[in-house]
């Protein structure tokens, strides 16, 4: 397991446990201890139990009394605890890197930003992220030994097992970054890694605008575009973990030319950098240089959204991308898709009608339900919340693939 350790997140509680916590967190407004043991199907006692335990760790409080239907005594309303434990959600991306610190309900505490991925080497940008977490920690008074762990959203393709970012095309200077590794030693934290659209999807399913929907996409717009899906309530990862690479699904047979060989690639036709060669190709901005970097493009990618005259340009790309949309949402039966990610603010007044209307009109299911575009509503920041998801994701899940990550370092009592 020696290539593992960096994974063995602790496990906040045993099955049981768990189970009433992922009740308890499903319920924000609270569950008594009568409707969990309704929920669950676990005995009065058990419940009382579990409960008791999961009080003294302060991984839950009470939060108030709900009088019965009928005749009875008032029932306590059991919450999660905020300040029980905390996450750290790092999102990498080419252009800026996120460090944020979330609470045990997914709530943002404080979040930072540091150097962009693109801009330096993977060494110096762990040692950037390692001050940047332990400065968070200390400025917000939280104590180290609540938080559970560091959740790393990155660029992909990865190899999940060995915690290993491969080759992302929009970083040119990685190559078979052991980040997980990395990081773990640097802070001594156990280390989680996914990849940031699918992080993105995990902080909807918490915290965002989807927390209501079992089955969703989540089209993430950055650097570049990718896909997080969520079916029956669980984000799917694939084989793998690397599901949702999008990029080069063909919506425009008079699109721009992918890297890929192939023309009008949905990836390319949304990116900031093509977007911005076409606003100077149209004489609206001036012309980019050949090397210009993540950086630069971004700055330029800013001003062009608040040209008037770059508007059919913004609508082209909206119009493709929701093709795509389209085509996702169609394979899927999903009932959203959710658009977010570092530039969705900059374009969404401008893609989200048109997107809306293509996915209301034209899916194959929409006479069964509609499919509706949304906007994500955690903001730029969704990636670093979506990787403190991660963690909480792991450290609270039910699911017999979570529950085999490694032994737990948490003090827990036995099960009842
Ligand atoms: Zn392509």
């Amino acid at each position: 397991m020696e290539g593992r350790r960096g994974t063995n997140l602790p496990r906040v509680a045993d099955y049981n446990q768990a189970v009433i916590l992922d009740a308890i967190r499903h319920a924000p407004e609270g569950l008594s201890r009568v409707e969990l043991a309704e929920l669950t199907g676990l005995s009065a006692q058990s419940v009382s139990n579990i409960t008791r335990r999961l009080l003294d760790r302060e991984l839950i409080t009470e939060a108030g009394t709900i009088l019965p239907v009928g005749r009875g005594k008032p029932r306590t309303l059991l919450r999660l605890r905020p300040t029980g434990r905390f996450a750290i959600g790092v999102h990498i991306d080419p252009t800026v890197t996120t460090v944020a610190l979330l609470d045990l309900v997914g709530d943002v505490v404080e979040s930072v930003r540091t150097l962009p991925a693109s801009a330096t080497t993977p060494d110096r940008l762990v040692t950037a992220i390692t001050e940047s977490a332990s400065g968070l920690v200390a400025s917000t008074g939280v104590d180290p030994g609540r938080v559970l762990g560091m959740g790393i959203a990155a660029p992909g393709p990865f190899d999940p097992g060995a915690g290993v970012v491969l080759d992302p095309p929009l970083l040119p200077e990685w190559s078979r970054v052991g980040l997980r590794e990395l990081l773990h030693e640097a802070t001594g934290y156990p280390v989680v890694l996914h990849k940031d659209a699918a992080s993105a999807a995990l902080a909807e399913l918490w915290r965002g605008s989807a927390a209501s929907l079992a089955d969703f996409v989540f089209l993430y717009l950055g650097t570049g575009l990718g896909a997080g899906l969520v079916l029956g309530g669980e984000l799917i990862g694939g084989s793998t973990d690397n599901a949702g690479e999008i990029g080069h699904l063909m919506v425009d047979a008079d699109g721009p030319r992918c890297r890929c060989g192939q023309r009008g690639c949905v990836g390319p036709a949304c990116m900031p950098r093509t977007l911005v060669a076409e606003a100077a190709a149209a004489g609206l901005l001036p012309r980019p240089s050949s090397d210009a970097g993540d950086r630069e493009i971004d700055e330029l990618f800013t001003a062009m959204c608040r040209l008037p005259a770059a508007r059919p340009i913004l609508e082209r790309s909206a119009t493709r991308l929701a093709r795509g949309a389209a085509t996702i949402a169609n394979l899927l039966d999903v009932r959203a898709v959710v658009f977010g990610g570092p530039i969705w603010d900059r374009i969404s007044d401008v893609f989200l009608p048109i997107l809306n209307n293509t996915l209301l009109t034209t899916t194959e299911a929409r006479k069964v339900h509609p499919v509706t575009a949304l906007g994500s509503s955690l903001g730029p920041d969704v990636g670093a919340i979506g990787a403190g998801c991660l963690v909480l994701e792991h450290s609270f899940s039910t699911r017999p693939s979570t529950l085999l990550l490694g032994p737990r370092d948490d003090q827990v009592a036995a099960a009842p």
